[in-house]
């Protein structure tokens, strides 16, 4: 063991408690327990039929997967509690005349569907098969079992290829001539136990260990390294959970839903994860074991057929999802297995929901009196916000319909039809847009998955793995359409006549389950009508998706304390900006002005030799510029707009300098000279430099260029006027890009004051203009106490900040090297994405105190990307800013997320 493991050592020494009984934890424990473990002791707690058992926890994994070694105390630990199941079962593991049996199953702390590894059956040797057979008094089902165990033991714990059990599988149907393994029988199966026992001896180099305590200890070990799988690693980076979690790992005495057809096992959820309905919502398989059902290998039925079936257990588990919703407080999913006529619960935790159904049923829980307003807010996320402001499919448009399955997971997908992984993730590469069709998902599918539009299955049900992952990834998902007749062999699907083949354009609807051929139209989200203002939330018949995310948003408006502005450059995105709740502009990029038809005006600027042409290409753009900033303020009037005065490298006005110099090389070979063109290819040398965006840009532009910010704060200054004379209420502000040191913003502030004063006195108004600067280089941030002195405000540039502080480029680095990054853990998520909290972070907190402490006043925001990213915007809400800004369609999600920051600053109740 590594010395910096130590803690782990000094853990053990000290005696730490690595096996926890069912009974001795509570939902609480998930970081020690996992989420199962965690919540199996909770339902045992609430004196719900639990089979008992033990959890070991993440701890003894980390120790595991740190040393290679399971801690030296895990061994008797485990004995001792093996030893009390054995005693409250009343016989032991693997026990010749009547077994126990048991389930090893991984449980980390976030549900990690199908990506780790379980074990089933462990205690079956070819002794207690026997004894198995007689307490049962079923041949059959014993011999069933002992195979499931050894298939499930020779895959995950030694190794063998999953292949050549199937494929033996098969073999024994097609040499019995049926199709289905419930037509196999006991001798059958017993034949099948010896030829899957060779499998194993002649691909693991052992023999399938007859000892149950080796069993056990082995399947414990495989699961611990299932963490480490790639599948399960690629999981977590998808997922942004941390690697260093561990996975608990859960030893449960078995029960069995495969003892005939008075036994059966199921999921269901506590109200419908798709639209947060109460009801009954589940599936049930009949004489089956608990992962036939997830896999969706066999069709299941709806769980209200179950009151049918077998209506004692159907009332205990009505009332045990009861009690489950009032315990959480929640939606619970739950796994449950009646064995003969006997309820048993496996497993239960608040349940994955789509974003429209956590909207909803976040605003129902709180009309229930079960949760408060504060608490509804964590119940959501802006990332599930986001979503909802997708695009839907066009109802009236004309559609040819190919079937019908399950609305597993909400969207509007639509691509070209793929029927393997592999492709999928080829074609997306090579930027198509594809539908992943299989019959059913795996884990190995998720790959592609991951790269799909959207996902179609014609098997499995709403707690299929498809389902199940693509909610989790928020992917549109139509599953068990089993109308359709998909062939992954031949690349095609098939239905009513109807063939798609591979590469033929399907669109699916994840909200109400219909596949269509070819590509149906979109229209905007409800959600975006209503920020809108075309779709009201109180009217009569309004959307009930509609009024939640409404009752959500006025939540987060009461609580929050951070302001929202925009990112916007014209009046139109301003009055978006405002009508989805912007509070003012936070960055107006005038370059964005000088484009198109102004490019030439610049163009002149650039080339003018003589003051003369230079201020005749000045005083031909103020009045544009002035124009600009009028409807800008007249769009966002009352409210702050902060102008950011020109930012980028000269050069990015002029033609490109290879498309030029090819010009003029063959004009001169013509002997037909543009004296034009040569200024310009000269102009466009001079300004050509290695590393533009370390070059002459920002603030350093404003100082060479005489009379370029002067003319911009000209133009302000006189637009403010101009609305001031409308009896308008403009609140300019003036910002400086790129500042490194105080000495650059004072030169600028004093013209800029000068050219203020002259406009103030020559229109008679008091214009009150702030000028403030950006702050998006490390020295501006180590030197904010003194660039404070000059700046009414500060506006983070984390864009440029993230870019200079790490060296990265920021156009080109996440399209080079940053999977490879992102791949070795190097970091979760690109630090261009969310703020990279350690490093720019500790220098945005840094010169948000001293820019305090210089002025105790100023106004602080952040313009950078972040300023619309979750997890970045509760960064900003901590380090104590005063606004973020963002571009306009990220402002609902800042605001939602805005308002759960401070309600968790709060203390409120979240998970
Ligand atoms: C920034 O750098 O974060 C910023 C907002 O400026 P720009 O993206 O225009 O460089
Ligand atoms: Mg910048």
């Amino acid at each position: 063991m590594s010395e910096n493991k130590d803690p782990h050592v000094a853990q053990v020494a000290q005696g730490v408690k690595f096996v926890y009984d069912f009974t001795e934890g509570n939902k609480d424990l998930k970081d020690l327990l996992g989420g199962k473990g965690a919540n199996l002791a909770e339902m045992t707690n609430l004196g719900l039929p639990v089979p008992p058992g033990f959890t070991i926890t993440t701890e003894a994994c980390k120790v595991y997967l740190d040393s290679g070694e399971e801690p030296a105390a895990l061994r008797d630990e485990v004995s001792a509690h093996l030893d009390a199941l054995e005693q409250k079962m009343g016989k032991r593991l693997g026990q010749a005349d009547d077994p126990l049996l048991v389930s090893v199953r991984s449980g980390a702390k976030f549900s990690m569907p199908g990506m780790m590894d379980t074990v089933l059956n462990i205690g079956l040797s070819d002794k207690s098969v026997q004894g198995l057979a007689k307490q049962a008094g079923d041949d059959r089902f014993a011999w069933d079992s002992y195979r499931r165990l050894i298939q499930m033991f020779g895959k995950t714990v030694l190794g063998v290829d999953g292949d050549l059990f199937e494929d033996a599988l098969e073999a024994a149907k097609a040499a019995k001539k049926v199709t289905v393994d419930t037509d196999l029988e006991a001798g059958d199966l017993k034949k099948l136990v010896t030829k899957f026992k060779k499998i194993v001896k002649a691909e693991a180099g052992r023999e399938f260990p007859q000892d149950p305590r080796e069993q056990m200890d082995l399947a414990i070990k495989a699961v611990f390294d299932s963490w480490n799988g790639d599948r399960a690693k690629l999981y977590r980076r998808q997922e942004r959970i941390p690697h260093d979690l561990g996975t608990a790992v859960n030893v449960c005495s078995m029960v069995f839903g495969n003892l005939g057809p008075d036994s059966g096992t199921g999921v269901a959820f506590t109200r419908d994860p798709a639209s947060g309905h109460q009801g009954v919502y589940g599936d049930y398989l009949q004489n089956a074991q608990g992962e036939d059902v997830v896999a969706g290998i066999r069709n299941t039925v709806p769980l209200a057929e179950l009151e049918r079936i077998d209506k004692k257990s159907y009332d205990q588990l009505m009332r045990i999802m009861e009690t489950l919703e009032t315990h959480y407080k929640d939606l619970c999913d739950i796994e449950f297995t009646i064995e003969r006529g006997q309820l048993w619960m496996l497993q239960t935790r608040v349940g994955k929901r789509t974003a429209g159904a956590a909207f909803r049923i976040a605003t129902q829980l709180v009309d229930q009196g079960l949760i408060t307003e504060a608490e509804a807010l964590q119940r959501v996320t802006g990332a599930q916000l986001a979503q909802l402001m997708f695009p839907r499919f066009d109802e009236d448009a004309k559609v040819e319909q190919l079937g019908r399955g399950i609305a597993a997971s909400p969207g509007a997908a639509v691509g070209k039809a793929v029927f393997d992984s592999y492709t999928a993730i080829k074609w997306s590469r090579s930027g198509e847009k594809v539908i992943l069709i299989r019959r059913e998902t795996n884990p190995d599918d998720l790959d592609g998955m991951i790269a799909a539009e959207g996902i179609l299955t014609s098997r499995g049900g709403k707690t299929s793995h498809a389902a199940v992952v693509a909610r989790g990834m928020g992917k549109t998902c139509v599953c068990g359409a089993e109308d359709l007749e998909v062939d992954t062999k031949r690349r095609r699907l098939t239905v009513n006549g109807t063939v798609v083949e591979e590469g033929d354009v399907v669109s699916i609807d994840g909200s109400t389950g219909k596949v269509y051929l070819g590509e149906v139209p979109v229209v905007p989200s409800p959600v975006v009508e209503y920020f809108e203002g075309r779709m009201h939330a109180g009217a009569d018949d309004a959307d009930e998706l509609v009024q939640a995310v409404h009752r959500i948003m006025a939540f987060a408006d009461g609580k929050r304390r951070l302001r929202v502005r925009a990112n916007a450059d014209n009046a139109e995105d301003a009055l978006r900006a405002r009508r989805f709740g912007a509070q003012g502009i936070g960055l107006c990029r005038t370059e964005h002005m000088f484009l198109g038809e102004r490019r030439e005006m610049v163009e002149k600027l650039i080339l003018a030799d003589t003051d003369a042409e230079r201020e005749d290409a000045l005083k031909e753009l103020l009045p544009l510029q002035k124009a600009d900033f009028v409807e800008l303020f007249e769009a966002m009037d009352g409210l702050p707009v902060t102008v950011r005065l020109l930012d980028p490298p000269l050069h990015e006005f002029l033609p490109d300098i290879t498309e030029l110099s090819v010009r003029v090389a063959l004009a001169e070979s013509r002997k037909d000279h543009n004296e034009n063109d040569l200024r310009l290819l000269q102009a466009v040398h001079r300004l050509h430099e290695q590393n533009p965006m370390l070059g002459l840009r920002g603030v350093r532009l404003g100082l060479v260029i005489p009379g370029l910010f002067t003319m911009q704060v000209r133009a302000i200054a006189e637009a403010a006027a101009e609305r001031r004379g409308a009896k308008g209420d403009p609140r300019a502000e003036i910002m400086i890009p790129l500042v490194g040191t105080v000495q650059e913003l004072e030169i600028v502030r004093e013209e800029a004051d000068q050219v203020i004063a002259e406009v103030e006195a020559a229109t008679g108004t008091d214009l009150k203009l702030a000028i403030g600067t950006m702050i998006e280089l490390p020295r501006a941030a180590v030197t904010a106490g003194q660039i404070a002195e000059a700046a009414e405000f500060f506006s983070f540039g984390t864009n440029d900040l993230t870019q200079t502080v790490w060296g990265f480029s920021r156009d080109d680095v996440e399209a080079s090297f940053f999977t490879a990054y992102l791949e070795k853990g190097i970091f979760g998520v690109s630090p261009f994405e969310t703020i990279d909290r350690d490093g720019v972070g500790a220098l945005v907190r840094g010169a948000v105190e001293a820019g305090r402490a210089t002025r105790p006043g100023i106004k602080l925001g952040v313009c950078g990307e972040h300023g619309g990213d979750p997890e970045s915007v509760h960064f900003f809400h901590e380090v104590g800013l005063d606004y973020v800004s963002c571009s306009p369609f990220r402002i609902p999600v800042a605001r939602l997320e805005a308002g759960r920051a401070a309600s968790q600053a709060q203390g409120s109740d979240h998970r």
